[in-house]
């Protein structure tokens, strides 16, 4: 019987392709991170692919691993094999899949990183027991994932959700994206620093901390550096982080109105600073909803797996795969290394 569970549940490796480091864990059954190689993420697709054959082949000669699951910020086409366009990886309309299956000759599956990131949270984590649930990784920029009665929703071509990119101010400040007032672009570690400047080039508050750093060099001022002082009482700062709990709030009341969530994970960088913005963003988020004190309202929670998620996902999700194909034997087993 343990024989059989151990079978039915094999270990695969999950694989968070960032732009600086490539992050590559063997993964059990649970969850569980067993073993984690990071490399450097090289600039050409072909020494990339060659950093992520060598990963894997590190972690096979101490694990037997039956698949692998890449994590990816980008665009991914809809039956998960080829990387349609990743602004911080070489990959362009590339068939990542399909080319490292054939080098390790196991399954590889590609995952949009927040996808991954949801599955991972929804099968361990913070969305455990929640089927329809909204992940949004709030960083640079907003990663989302939507997962819909249990299932990860992908759109028809592999690209939804883009919730980051939501119109919440006509002429807005102006996204990377080529729109302007995107949701992103005002609730974001990138956003902590345009309004901390904005609000003090239009009402300079020169007495605070932050305030004389900020005159001082404003090019230096991180999301990290903002968060900090509001949790050590600034008054700036403390602003700033009322005007993205607003926004956060609000952006998750759209978002509540299309797809009636019962569960909202808050990942990201910027998530760790939770205490100084989530009580405001729920309030927010409770009066801007449609229908607002008269329907339930979705649990907004923090991540339980944190910069993990997508590594984990990837490897459940590359799990999922082996049993659908019946895959169960290792490279490792197979190999004579
Ligand atoms: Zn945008």
């Amino acid at each position: 019987m343990t024989a059989r569970v151990a079978d039915a549940r094999p270990l695969t490796v999950g694989i968070d392709v960032g732009g600086t480091n490539i992050r590559a864990s063997v993964v059990d059954g649970d969850g569980e991170v067993l073993d984690t190689v990071v490399a450097p993420t090289p600039h050409s697709a072909r020494a990339l692919e060659n950093a992520l054959d060598r990963a894997v082949r590190e972690l096979c000669r101490r694990h037997p691993i039956g698949a692998v699951g890449l994590a990816v910020a980008g665009f991914i086409n809809a039956d998960r094999s080829t990387v349609r366009f990743a602004p911080h990886l070489p990959w362009q309309d590339t068939p990542v899949a399909q080319r490292l299956t054939e080098r390790l000759e196991l399954p590889v599956i590609l995952e949009h990183d927040a996808n991954a990131a949801m599955w991972a949270e929804y099968r361990f984590g913070a969305a455990a027991g929640g089927h329809n649930s909204v992940l949004v990784a709030i960083g640079t920029g907003i990663g989302a994932a939507l997962l819909i009665d249990g299932e990860l929703y992908r759109g028809t071509h592999g690209v939804a959700p883009e919730l980051g990119h939501l119109q919440v101010v006509p002429q807005g400040r102006s996204c990377p994206c080529g729109k302007r007032g995107c949701w992103e672009r005002y609730c974001s570690g990138t956003a902590l620093v345009d309004t901390a400047i904005e609000m003090l080039a239009t009402d300079p508050v020169h007495s605070t901390v932050l305030a004389r750093e900020v005159l001082r060099d404003p090019g230096s001022l991180t999301g990290r550096r903002v968060a900090g002082a509001a949790q050590d009482g600034d008054p700036l700062a403390v602003a700033v982080m009322a005007d993205f709990a607003r926004w956060l709030g609000l952006g998750l009341a759209f978002v509540s109105d299309i797809f009636d969530p019962g569960l909202i994970v808050i990942a990201g960088g910027v998530s760790s600073s939770a205490p100084q913005f989530l009580d405001e963003a729920r309030e927010e988020y409770a009066r801007a909803i449609t229908g607002a004190g008269h329907r339930p309202l979705a649990r907004i929670r923090t991540t339980q797996l944190g910069e993990a998620a997508g590594m984990i996902g990837a490897a459940e999700l590359a799990r999922a795969t082996l049993a659908e194909t019946g895959r169960g034997r290792s490279w490792a087993a197979r190999s004579t290394h």
